[in-house]
This record gives C-alpha cells, structure tokens and sequence, in this order.
C-alpha cells in the first residue's frame, strides 16, 4: 500500500511548499508513495504536475497519510488541523536545504522551512509554524502556535510571540532581555516593513517605524 503526501491549499504559497515535499521524498522509492494537492474550492485538477483533490476524495485512498497546511491564514490551519486529526492523517515538517538550525531548537508538527531561514540556538516553536523565505528567528525566542513569518522576517533574539500572530514580510522586531522578553500578543498582526520597538498586545495592528497601531483614522489618511 502507498503512502499519501499532500499539500493543503492549491495556491500561490502550496505551490512554493510543493518543491520542499518533492525534496523531502526524494530518497523513497517513487513506486512507495503519492503527492497531491488538497483544496476546498479549487477550478484546477492538476497544477504543476500534480493532481488537486477534494479532501474527502484524497482521504479515500487507502494507506497512510501525511499533510502540510500550507495556507497562510492561521485560523483556517487551526480548523483543518482539527479535522484531519479527527481523520488520523499526521502532519510532515518541510524544510528547505539550506535551511540553517543551530542548537536546542524544538519545533511542532506541521512546521514550513522556506529557503534561507535561519533559527539560531534555543528556540521554543508551536505548531504548524510558517517561516518564509529569509527570515530568522534569533536566540531564545518563544513562539506559539499557527504563527506565520512572511518573507523576510527579522525576529532578535528574547522574543515571544503568541499563537496566531502575522508577521508581514520585511518586518524587523527588537530584541528583548533575558527574563524581559519583547511580546507580540496572541493574533496581533505586524504590517510589512514594520520596525517593532516594544511589545504589541493581542488582536492588535501595528505598522511604520517605530511601529504605531493602525487606527481607522490613519488609515484614511
Ligand atoms: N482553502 C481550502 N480550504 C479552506 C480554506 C482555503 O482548501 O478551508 C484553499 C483555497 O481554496 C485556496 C488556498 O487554500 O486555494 C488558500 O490560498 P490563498 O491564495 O488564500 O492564500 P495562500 O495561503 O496561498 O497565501
């Protein structure tokens, strides 16, 4: 029987994640497994050389079953974790080659390495974490789960950040003190290109340097 590898999201971000699951399977005996996409509502059958399945007909193949949740919008990772746990599929950590790690780093399930990310020493990362292309996390740093990275993320060493936080691409967030950490709240969002100075509380939005929550008001201006 085969082992089933699919991609969750048939888009613009599955199809960057695409190249990281071909290169993790490389080793195996193409005969011993299959790779689709998973989508909801997608017009496509096949993308870039691989079929695109509704999730109920993908969990109809018999054999055992891996996924990635390669959808940016955190809440939505939450929802489909819980569904294809309930329907026992397991979740794959992808990571690009040039992918750097150092020491004591420990990451959930589910996690996506894109190329040039680089976590440094003793780092603490939930579930279904997105790091995407060039970003890093420095030493000591706590993030929580269904965190996404754009590209290009610039996290310092002594930072939290909470479960479902945004971090646009390009941002650039201080660092924090040992037993002081900088926190970015649980689903506060950091604009692109945002120099974050100080902690953020949850649910909120900031952008600019230094980084100001965004108010209706400015943004009209
Ligand atoms: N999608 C899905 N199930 C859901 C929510 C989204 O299959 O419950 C798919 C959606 O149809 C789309 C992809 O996930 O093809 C998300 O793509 P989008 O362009 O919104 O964002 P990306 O994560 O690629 O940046």
């Amino acid at each position: 029987m085969k082992t089933h590898y699919a991609i969750y999201g048939a888009s613009g971000f599955g199809r960057e994640v695409l190249p990281l699951l071909k290169k993790s399977l490389v080793k195996y005996d193409k005969n011993t497994y299959t790779i689709s996409f998973v989508d909801d509502a997608s017009d496509n059958t096949i993308l870039n050389g691989y079929p695109v399945l509704s999730y109920s007909d993908w969990l109809k193949t018999s054999g055992e079953k891996y996924i990635c949740l390669a959808i940016a919008n955190s809440k939505i990772r939450e929802l489909l974790q819980e569904k294809c746990v309930a329907d026992n599929v397991q979740f794959i950590n992808l990571s690009a080659d040039n992918v750097t790690q150092y020491d004591d780093v420990v990451l959930g399930v589910g996690s996506v390495l894109c190329a040039n990310v680089t976590l440094t020493s003793n780092i603490r990362i939930g579930i279904h974490f997105h790091a995407n292309i060039y970003s890093y996390v420095g030493h000591d740093c706590l993030i929580g789960d269904y965190v996404t990275f754009a590209p290009s993320v610039k996290c310092n060493g002594n930072i939290v950040i909470e479960d479902h936080a945004y971090i646009g691409t390009g941002a650039i967030i201080k660092q924090g003190k040992l037993g002081s950490p900088l926190i970015i709240g649980k689903g506060a969002v950091i604009g692109m290109g945002a120099v974050v100075t100080k902690s953020v509380p949850a649910g909120i939005t900031v952008v600019g340097n230094p980084a100001r929550p965004l108010s209706k008001e400015e943004f009209r201006k």
